[in-house]
């Protein structure tokens, strides 16, 4: 008997609780035995395996009735080295755990999006991104990948020996097997100035360029309903002792009020009397947070994010950004929606990763949200519109209906990656009905 912690028939749901399920099993191994053995034993009683990180992502990726393996116990740094910088991580850490420990070692992580609480194999599976026009996607952070494949056996895939398979299990949306074990390049640690401050929808689409080239992070917000945009830029801080007279150490406290406790109050008045949407997304545009932070880099990527939403977001040719964000302000207006979210638009820099939304093109992300409990499929189906109208590539953890063929046409190297997850997984263990539908495998 293994000390595998099971339950019959639990209920499972995500952050957003956009999707449910009843799972027969959970299981939480221990060791990377235990794992095998689960692995091994649903596969001889024809059970399917999906593996759950922090259940952060708003489509049923891991939605299963039979075997749900969460890596919960299988977490933290296992090594460093330091002379290729380079850090090996177990797939059930999350990237706050991983950047606490990193920080503690004098490192850390290139990039990293606007929360911490997702695992580091959750993140690589669906390519999880922070933002900046020179900076590729949190996958594009790794070097190598310990895979445990349908048989229960270990396959070590690295950018030295094996590239290709590399290429497909960056993002692989666990179904090429369990990420037990992620090898990442890590840099020196470092310390980035944010700023926060309001623009005109206009005079940001004219300063897009200069924006994206001079700033190592950089993302904006888009309040529908307003000519209001707010800019956040990030850059490396090398001096410590000179901080800028209005640049603060730590506005944790702040976030805490506005970017949630108002945020939460406002959307619930949205929620509450509809008609308020308009003025609540002016309000919030005007109590846009101006200032600066000064910090060390992980603890100013993430910020709390205590208000639950539903999310759509696409990655759009960069250059066509500009367009988007024309006809969906455009539609937005003429539709009426009823949003009080910002939209919200990142950069990531292209890469070769087979199912990259970034894959071969420098990318524009817009992201859309609807607070938790107002209806979101029509305002999420005209937005989607237009972003496949621009050939967006829909963000995998996010809220699409991108069909198989449209899949087929954006994805160059789709069918490469269907042919090593048919070698590697020909009876189907880690596929689910969500999955099958989407990719159409039988
Ligand atoms: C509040 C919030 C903020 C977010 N911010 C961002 C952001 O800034 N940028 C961004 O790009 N996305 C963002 N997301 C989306 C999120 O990063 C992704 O959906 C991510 O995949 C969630 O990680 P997770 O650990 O919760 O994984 P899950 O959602 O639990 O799983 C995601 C996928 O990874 C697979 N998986 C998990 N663990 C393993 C493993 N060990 N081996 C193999 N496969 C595995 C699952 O099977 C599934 O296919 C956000 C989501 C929320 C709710």
């Amino acid at each position: 008997m293994f000390s595998v912690t099971k339950s019959e028939t639990v209920h499972w749901q995500n952050w957003s609780g956009s999707v449910h399920v009843n799972v027969n099993q959970i299981c939480t191994p221990f060791t990377v035995e235990e794992l095998a053995a689960i692995v091994k034993k649903a596969k001889n009683h024809n059970k399917t395996i999906r593996v759950v990180g922090a259940g952060h992502s708003f489509t049923p990726l891991v939605a299963t009735g039979d075997v749900l393996i969460s890596l919960k116990y299988l977490r933290g740094i296992e090594e460093v080295d330091k002379e290729t910088h380079t850090v090996s991580v177990w797939g059930g850490t999350t990237l706050k755990e991983l950047s606490e420990a990193l920080a503690e070692q004098g490192y850390a992580m290139e990039n990293m999006g606007d929360i911490n609480l997702q695992t580091i194999a959750g993140a690589i599976s669906t390519g999880t991104h922070g933002t900046g026009a020179h900076l590729g996607n949190i996958p594009t952070q790794i070097t190598g990948i310990t895979l445990m494949t349908a048989t229960g056996e270990l396959e070590t895939v690295h950018s030295l020996s094996n590239q290709a398979l590399l290429q497909a299990a960056q993002v692989s949306l666990g179904m090429l097997g369990i990420i037990v074990k992620a090898e990442i390049k890590v840099l020196p640690q470092y310390s980035l100035i944010a700023h926060s401050y309001r623009l005109s929808f206009d005079d940001c689409l004219k300063q897009l360029d200069a924006l994206k080239a001079l700033n190592r992070n950089f993302e904006f917000y888009w309040f529908p309903y307003t000519e209001t945009v707010q800019v956040k830029t990030m850059n490396r801080w090398e001096d410590h002792t000179a901080m800028p007279a209005n640049a603060k150490q730590n506005s944790m406290l702040k976030k805490l009020v506005i970017e949630n406790g108002l945020l939460w109050v406002m959307s619930e008045a949205s929620k509450r009397i509809p008609k308020t949407y308009k003025a609540v997304s002016t309000m919030s545009a005007m109590g846009v947070p101006v200032g600066s932070e000064v910090n060390t880099s992980h603890l100013l990527y993430a910020t709390p994010r205590l208000v639950k939403f539903q999310e759509m977001e696409y990655a759009v040719p960069e250059e066509t950004l500009p367009q988007v964000l024309q006809e969906i302000k455009y539609i937005i207006k003429r539709k009426k929606c009823k949003v009080h979210f910002p939209i919200e638009c990142r950069f990531v820099k292209q890469d070769h990763i087979w199912l990259s939304p970034s894959y071969g093109r420098n990318s524009a992300y817009v992201a859309v949200h609807m607070y938790k409990g107002m209806p979101f499929n029509e305002y999420f189906s005209i937005m989607e519109e237009i972003f496949r109208k621009y050939e967006g590539r829909p963000h995998w953890g996010k809220m699409h209906t991108c069909p198989n063929q449209e899949l087929q046409e954006l994805y160059p190297k789709l069918q490469h990656f269907l042919d090593i997850r048919k070698r590697l997984d020909s009876a189907g263990v880690f596929m689910n009905d969500y999955l099958r539908d989407l990719f159409q495998v039988s």
